[in-house]
């Protein structure tokens, strides 16, 4: 889509279509978009590429080493966004994702048109992605078990929920019920509900929340994985409902923006809030997980609630309860190390150390 950027910057954050600057005609107001881009990229871009300069801490870093570890920051440990097809590469077994759904294509039943008309927005980022709409899902397998997984890429409209998104989720959590086994799914949605399709984004809420809470009394295991940025109708309905909810550090986490709350409550809000690490110590999320770890992790939990009995139907609350006992017991580093709560000298955990 751009054709003025010399370098092209692999995880660099996609700014909102929906901020674009008001302008006469669509045409100048994608140019004016696209030049805001280039010249967000250009700083953070070196002539030569091999550099580039971290979102976080702004420390220049070398690009092969950022993309060694995972497009993860070598100095502050920041996560940078990655693709779907990039998270799938990463957490699920090599070669074992089938796509399912993969036709499901968004309308425009709104026509409706903000500073460019949805159905242009929605052509233009199905060019430049590749994709019909922002999630992708399918079975797949984790350490040989056989799962549903699904991911929110961010590259499309901000990974929000609209029609399709909530539709492919819902199917998903339905498929993993029938099937019996765990749901996964990882959420990169900073744009939350998709505005442009009115109250049939808004309504997935609802729908994907009462797939979920059926899948539970089906004794399901969802585990909900939230990465940098996860906000909106996204984070207050499925992402939000995971029976563990991990986070990846820093990850911008929350329903309204700050400077939205900071006008409606007409005061300041606390240091650090809406990231990681704050919701974790606000007990909103369970465990915070480097993404060099998550693999591993989600794996240890999916083994840990299955148990030897791969058929999660036949499990039911009875163990559901038993995890969650579990869990609440126990601590989860960045690093996907595990230990039991200090209660009476430091026994040791239920769950192993993973070094
Ligand atoms: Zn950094």
């Amino acid at each position: 889509m751009s054709t003025q950027e010399p370098n092209e910057a692999a995880p660099a954050p996609v700014p909102a279509d929906a901020t674009a600057p008001p302008g006469a005609d669509a045409l100048a107001d994608q140019a004016r978009t696209e030049n805001r881009v280039d010249a967000s990229r250009r700083r953070r871009d070196m002539p030569d590429n091999l550099w580039m300069q971290c979102t976080d801490c702004g420390k220049l870093i070398y690009r092969p080493r950022v993309q060694e570890k995972l497009y993860v920051c070598p100095d502050c440990n920041f996560h940078f966004e990655i693709s779907g097809p990039e998270r799938i590469a990463m957490i699920l077994d090599p070669g074992s994702f089938q796509e399912h759904f993969a036709g499901l294509s968004p309308l425009d039943p709104l026509e409706f048109v903000a500073q460019k008309p949805y159905r242009d927005r929605l052509l233009a980022t199905q060019k430049r992605t590749g994709l019909k709409d922002a999630c992708i899902l399918g079975t797949a397998q984790m350490g040989s078990i056989p799962v549903v997984f699904g991911v929110s890429d961010s590259r499309f409209l901000r990974g929000s929920m609209g029609s399709v998104v909530g539709e492919k989720i819902c199917r998903g959590i339905e498929l993993a019920g029938e099937l019996g086994q765990p749901f996964i799914f990882v959420s990169g949605s900073g744009g939350g509900a998709r505005m442009d399709e009115g109250i049939l984004s808004l309504m997935q809420m609802a729908k994907t929340s009462a797939a979920l809470a059926e899948y539970d009394r089906q004794g399901g295991f969802f585990v909900s994985i939230l990465t940098n940025p996860t906000m909106g109708g996204a984070m207050a309905s499925f992402a939000a409902l995971g029976d563990v909810i991990m986070a990846e550090p820093k990850a911008l986490i929350g329903f309204a923006g700050p400077n939205v709350i900071r006008q409606t409550i007409k005061s300041e809000i606390p240091e650090g809030f809406q990231t990681s690490e704050f919701l974790l110590e606000h007990g909103f999320i369970d465990m915070i997980v480097n993404r060099e770890d998550l693999r591993t992790m989600t794996i240890r939990l999916i083994k840990y609630f299955v148990g030897d009995c791969p058929e999660a139907r036949s499990l039911g609350q009875g163990r559901k309860r038993v995890f969650r006992e579990w869990l609440a017991s126990t601590q989860v580093d960045a690093a996907g190390a595990t230990r039991s709560q200090p209660s009476n000298g430091g026994s040791a955990g239920v769950g192993a150390r993973n070094s």
